[in-house]
């Protein structure tokens, strides 16, 4: 376990923090795409490629077996991190896309037909509704989805009025991209649960901001990427409820997924494996150990209390701030855009994470995006992968800003200045 005091200290575990951009010192505040790594992941991808560089699961050499090792305790790791209740729950992918792209093939091979139906959240990434319609096309089935509230909360009326003996799985976002609001994923679950439809939780987001007990959600499946905490990129997890993966057909073909291989029949490798043909990306996926492990420590004892602390100023200060500015329109603001709503827990549903989306009468979002970048500021800025979402509403682009525990309320002071000096120059 890391031992850290400070959001300093967090910082100093991050070597590009501490660069210049455009000879400015950065604010990196497009974490909702991917986040910074830690030394400690930097070092395991350097030991890895400078020693335990050798195909994982296949070689009787100790490379091989040092390489499956880190491999194969990652995955435990992951086990740990999300309570899954064994090994095989666990799958390793590529990232979230992938993850949701293999159920959306298997699953639905096996269990979508003609006129059934699919359901997502108006929230949805992309990457949580086109592996949906394609399953959709392939079989004659269609998507229904749960409308998104001017506050960007989920209408669960609506929801509950979708649910029927047509639909095959809901597909919903823990924690959405663009409004960063936890949904009520465990609502979902029960309602859907109790007419006997599994859910798949995308996670890509939700992993980050809470603690994920996929045996308390009771999720049927949750899909996450490696990056976005803390891990190299190209890692990712799909957890599968065991007798569902039994039952699902592979995704793809090819070595280390197989048990016996003639030219007429081939039987399929026990999970995890059967779903993770060809080489993986070990050394990402090995990253996922000391990253989760890292994640892990900021959660627990007197620095959790201090993010929370510094994440819940910045988020009243954000909010207060650029809603200050003329012309400024924040979306999903959740229980803060109801007067007198009252505070959920935090982490809890309807609770928003230090990440805001926003427009600002007569600046186009890419302009601020480009001057705030000449300041050192790092934002995102377009479609967001959500477009239906964009489409809800009104708009073609946001700007967003996305904190993770290493940024300080200072940083968010120097975003609000930055803004102002943008605005000044665009009106
Ligand atoms: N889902 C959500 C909510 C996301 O934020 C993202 C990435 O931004 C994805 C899915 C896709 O993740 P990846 O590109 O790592 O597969």
């Amino acid at each position: 376990m890391y031992s850290m005091n400070s959001i300093d200290e967090i910082r100093g575990q991050f070597p590009a923090l501490g660069q210049k951009v455009w000879g400015k010192p950065l604010v990196y505040l497009d974490n909702g795409a991917t986040s910074q790594k830690p030394q400690c992941v930097i070092d395991l991808v350097d030991k890895m490629h400078c020693g335990a560089n050798a195909n994982v699961h296949r070689a009787m050499h100790k490379l091989s077996d040092d390489a499956t090792a880190l491999y194969e305790g990652a995955r435990e790791k992951v086990r740990q991190f999300i309570n899954a209740p064994a090994r095989e729950n666990i799958i390793f992918t590529s990232g979230t896309t992938a993850s949701i792209n293999l159920v959306a093939s298997s699953f639905c091979r096996r269990f979508l037909g003609e006129g059934d139906e699919i359901i997502v959240s108006g929230d949805s990434h992309h990457s949580n509704i086109v592996p949906w319609q394609m399953a959709c096309e392939a079989a004659g089935a269609s998507i229904k989805v749960i409308p998104v509230l001017e506050n960007g909360m989920w209408d669960m009326e609506a929801f509950r009025g979708l649910v029927g003996n047509k639909v095959k799985i809901v597909a919903v976002e823990h924690i959405s991209n663009v409004l960063g609001i936890v949904n009520p994923v465990k609502e979902v679950i029960e309602v859907a649960h109790a007419h006997g439809i599994p859910v798949l939780v995308d996670g890509a987001q939700g992993i980050v901001h809470c603690k994920v007990d996929v045996q308390e959600m009771d999720c049927d499946f949750y899909a996450f990427s490696g990056h976005k905490i803390y891990a190299a990129t190209g890692s990712g997890v799909l957890y599968g409820r065991q007798e569902l993966l039994e039952k699902m057909p592979p995704y793809m073909g090819g070595g280390d997924m197989v048990d016996t291989v003639t030219f007429g029949k081939t039987t399929y490798a026990p999970l995890p494996l059967k779903f993770e043909a060809g080489t993986p990306n070990f050394i990402a996926q090995a990253s996922l150990a000391p990253a989760l492990e890292f994640a892990q420590s900021l959660r627990e004892g007197e620095i959790a209390r201090v993010i929370e602390a510094e994440e819940r100023k910045i988020i009243a200060y954000l909010k207060e701030e650029l809603q200050k500015i003329e012309g400024c329109t924040v979306y999903g603001l959740g229980w803060m855009q109801q007067e007198g709503a009252q505070e959920p827990v935090w982490g809890a549903p309807g609770s928003k994470i230090p990440l805001f989306s926003f427009n600002i009468e007569g600046c186009f979002p890419s302009d601020l995006a480009q001057l705030l970048d000449k300041m050192g500021v790092a934002v995102r800025t377009g479609l967001m992968c959500c477009e239906p979402l964009m489409t809800r509403f009104g708009v073609t682009s946001m700007v967003r800003v996305s904190f993770l525990p290493y940024n300080t309320f200072a940083e968010a002071e120097h975003f609000i200045t930055s803004l102002h000096r943008a605005v000044r120059m665009l009106r």
